[in-house]
């Protein structure tokens, strides 16, 4: 059985240790903050041998030197990575990557950023996805065009909806406002947000979250519902994806 150790790292950052008990593999998810990993790699007794990055952002990739000299991991990346650290694996879409005896399927979800990659575990029903999803949002468009960020949206809801999502950031109760400015009468959504609330209010984590929810209650995910197409606008479901991210991005 996989365990992951998620903690918080620089402002709103989480970060996530991938332990694998039968072969003594951990994985570091991003390295927003190198000695942070170190330190919680240390207090869990595990020894950090891959880093797995899943886009260039310095908040996502700016420890990957801290860490490689404290323990020699691998690290794992989409080509965009070169521009912060050394690559001993390039991966893209397409490609598996493993830890111990478990795979990761590399997702190919830019538009945050083009080279932004998923790691999808189907055997431990889990995918870490950056910021490319947010619990009720998804990643600003820095790089990308609306048509590719709503391709890779589709590939991640393509996954079973039992999915465990682990986003890179606690943005959750910023984007539960916009979800219910953007899709007033959807009642999941009504419901998922006093959840949210009621854990913020106690400084509780949001994520992980479950893609069968987001489905029900992201409006970026749900670009392509007819009552959210009609009221953003756009024949084509990118085009509300863009006018959603627009409006999002000026909310
Ligand atoms: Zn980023
Ligand atoms: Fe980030």
């Amino acid at each position: 059985m996989l365990q992951v150790d998620q903690f918080p790292c620089l402002s709103d950052n989480y970060g996530f240790l991938l332990h694998d008990p039968d072969s003594g593999e951990t994985a570091a998810i991003d390295t927003p903050d190198g000695k942070e990993y170190l330190r919680q790699a240390e207090a869990k007794g595990w020894t950090i041998t891959h880093i797995w990055n899943t886009h260039w952002h310095p908040d996502h990739a700016g420890g990957n030197a801290d860490i490689v000299k404290a323990t020699g991991a691998t690290i794992v990346a989409p080509k965009e990575v070169e521009k912060l650290s050394a690559i001993d694996q390039l991966v893209a879409h397409g490609d598996t990557v493993t830890l111990g005896e478990h795979t990761a399927h590399i997702i190919d979800v830019s538009g945050h950023t083009n080279g932004h990659i998923a790691y999808h575990l189907p055997d431990a029903d889990m995918a870490f996805v950056g910021d490319a999803v947010f619990a009720l949002g998804c990643g600003r468009m820095f790089e990308g065009e609306p048509k590719q960020f709503w391709d890779s949206l589709e590939r991640i809801k393509a996954l079973p909806p039992s999915t465990t999502l682990y986003c890179a950031h606690e943005y959750t109760a910023a984007n539960a406002k916009f979800a219910l400015h953007a899709d007033p009468e959807n009642t999941a959504l009504q419901s998922y947000v006093e959840e949210i609330t009621a854990k913020r209010a106690k400084d509780q984590p949001t994520v992980p979250t479950e893609l069968g929810r987001e489905l029900a209650t992201n409006p970026f995910l749900r670009a392509d519902d007819p009552a959210l197409m009609a009221k953003w606008g756009g024949t084509a479901p990118h085009e509300t994806f863009a006018a959603l991210r627009a409006a999002k991005d000026a909310f």
